[in-house]
């Protein structure tokens, strides 16, 4: 049984702005970076994200509307398809 509940992209996605401001309490880290040990896509979201904050001094993920998480989701289902095809022989 497991006490920490893996959360999806979408939650991972939702977390990563507080992450990379240190706003996030220590289970909440835990379970994103869980999330993102397994997960190629929200990896590339957060160096992404990490990149953004570098360039323009500013996280923008509360500003992120549902459209454009699903906009997000989309790209990362293209991202895990492209990744299938290069293990698919
Ligand atoms: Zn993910």
């Amino acid at each position: 049984m497991a006490l920490v509940k893996d959360i999806n992209c979408r939650e991972a996605v939702s977390l990563i702005g507080n992450y990379l401001d240190g706003r996030l309490p220590r289970r909440e880290r835990r379970r994103l970076e869980r999330h993102l040990a397994g997960c190629d896509a929200c990896q590339a979201y957060l160096e992404q994200m990490r990149a953004t904050i570098i360039l323009t001094g500013q996280v923008g993920p509360e500003d992120l509307s549902d459209q454009a998480l699903d906009d997000l989701m989309d790209v990362f289902e293209r991202f895990r398809r492209d990744g299938d095809e290069d293990a698919t022989p």
